[in-house]
């Protein structure tokens, strides 16, 4: 069970309004180590808002969330990383995506009843972890997969972090119905002074209670932490809800369907209405709309038939 890291009852205060939906860098300057604190609040509430989640599902999508967030702020890139985790039983899917501006969507699918055991290996069943990263320049693409090798969403991202990165680092996500939040620590390259530091600092950082993670301000964080050691924390950057869908998306997705199968919802419906599943967004195509989508569709996609 990975329930420890989930917390529904919060007696701590809430997070100050300012310090909401912000991740923080922090530095320990003679270890050579970094960290990054990530809260996710009104941005996790925003996307559970079209969606009624069971919890156990709900926290470990805020757990990808959170870890997506403090990926992002970690792997150089400048564009867009996904990850997508897919599997057979219960837990059928749950894609995040997250901007290196940290701009974050998110979805979970998944089969009712869900089973009595809800690890996350469980609940995916034989499945897959896939990390991709889409530069925006250039549109190049990077796949890495993502061993499940571990009991929980974290130590998967920290065994892929220290075999595709060379990077030890210690993750530790919550999360609940009001936030997700996540903790990572990670050794960087090069020497340090201090050579217990590591073990030191994720002991310490290791003893970080949910609740704690979910409710706290990021000093008071610190402090409970690490008061005894040297840190250099930086300014907070803002995490926001970012859906990329658009008309043109939706539009190329109605293509995999046939233009009979298009014209018979039209005839029972009267229109085609998509709904974005990150945003709730709702698209809709009339007759008119359709036929359009199919006359360009014939005209771009099947140029053989002139030659
Ligand atoms: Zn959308």
């Amino acid at each position: 069970m990975n329930a420890s890291s989930h917390s529904e009852n919060n007696n701590f205060t809430a997070k100050s309004e300012n310090e909401q939906d912000k991740i923080n860098r922090f530095l320990f300057d003679k270890a050579n180590i970094r960290g990054e604190i990530a809260s996710l609040n009104k941005v996790w509430q925003t996307m559970q808002a079209n969606h009624s989640y069971p919890e156990i599902i709900r926290n470990y999508l805020g757990e990808v969330v959170a870890a997506s967030v403090l990926l992002s702020a970690t792997l150089k890139f400048d564009g867009s990383m996904t990850i997508q985790a897919s599997g057979d039983n219960a837990l059928t899917l749950m894609v995040v995506e997250c901007h290196n501006d940290f701009g974050v969507r998110a979805v979970a699918k998944y089969e009712e009843p869900l089973p009595e055991e809800t690890d996350i290996k469980s609940l995916l069943g034989d499945g897959n972890l896939v990390i991709t990263i889409e530069q925006a320049k250039n549109k190049e693409r990077y796949q890495g997969i993502v061993a499940l090798e571990g009991n929980s969403i974290a130590e998967f991202l920290e065994g892929y972090l220290i075999r595709s990165e060379q990077l030890e680092t210690r993750i530790f996500l919550a999360c609940d119905d009001k936030a997700s939040a996540g903790l990572l620590i990670q050794q960087l390259p090069g020497q340090s002074d201090d050579e217990d530091s590591w073990e030191r600092i994720t002991h310490l950082g290791s003893t970080i209670k949910p609740e704690e993670l979910l409710g706290l301000d990021v000093k008071e964080i610190l402090h409970r932490l690490y008061h005894e050691e040297d840190i250099r924390l930086f300014d907070a950057q803002s995490i926001y809800f970012k859906c990329s869908c658009s008309r043109e998306k939706v539009t190329n997705m109605l293509r995999s369907i046939s233009h009979e199968e298009a014209s018979d919802i039209i005839k029972e419906q009267g229109n085609i209405s998509v709904d974005c599943e990150f945003c709730g967004k709702e698209y809709q195509f009339d007759e008119i709309d359709i036929a359009g989508i199919y006359t360009e569709h014939s005209q771009t996609s099947d140029p053989s038939i002139r030659h």
